[in-house]
């Protein structure tokens, strides 16, 4: 297959089901050390896809919003560390405070709300930007932040 010289890709979501294919289509992409930022409202869809990327790897427990303790770790074909920064209420400087750092080397780091880590966002990442909430069917922009990131975007080809 031709891979793609694009660094962002766009697509319709119509329905959960949909966005949960896209999880397992990126999660097939993954490679040791990635980090995926999940962008979007309350609602979105944000831990929805990130069940079904765990799913993709291969993690067999149940994956739930770490909404208290910043940062769940899961086991699958790669480890997998789910972090939610909803509850924090500013910016943080995560970097310094070695919420993303090292460990994450050996696994697949998604972030949901990034936000709260501006103005300190690593360059190397995938961004997964879901618009859309309640029924609607989700649009969803992938931009890779490396051109080695673009194998998630021929994944989903
Ligand atoms: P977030 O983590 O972004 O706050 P959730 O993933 O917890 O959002 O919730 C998204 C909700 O929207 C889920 O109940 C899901 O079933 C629903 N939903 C409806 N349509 C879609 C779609 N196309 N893609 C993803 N989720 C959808
Ligand atoms: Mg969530």
């Amino acid at each position: 297959m031709h891979a793609t010289t694009q660094l962002e890709r766009h697509l319709v979501c119509s329905d959960p089901s949909a966005t949960s294919a896209l999880g397992l289509a990126l999660a097939g992409a993954a490679h040791a050390g990635d980090l995926i930022f999940l962008w979007g409202d309350l609602g979105a869809g944000k831990t929805h896809l990130a069940k079904a990327i765990g799913a993709g790897l291969g993690v067999t427990d149940t994956i739930t919003s770490p909404t208290f303790i910043l940062m769940a770790e899961y086991t699958g074909r790669l480890p997998l560390f789910h972090v939610d920064l909803y509850r924090l209420a500013g910016s943080v400087d995560a970097l310094a405070g070695g919420l993303i750092d090292d460990r994450q080397a050996t696994g697949v780091t998604l972030v949901e709300w990034p936000d709260r880590l501006e103005p300190a966002l690593p360059a190397r990442r995938l961004d997964v930007i879901i618009d859309g909430a309640g029924d609607d069917p989700r649009s969803i922009t992938l931009r890779a932040g490396d051109p080695d990131l673009r194998r998630y975007l021929d994944a989903v080809r």
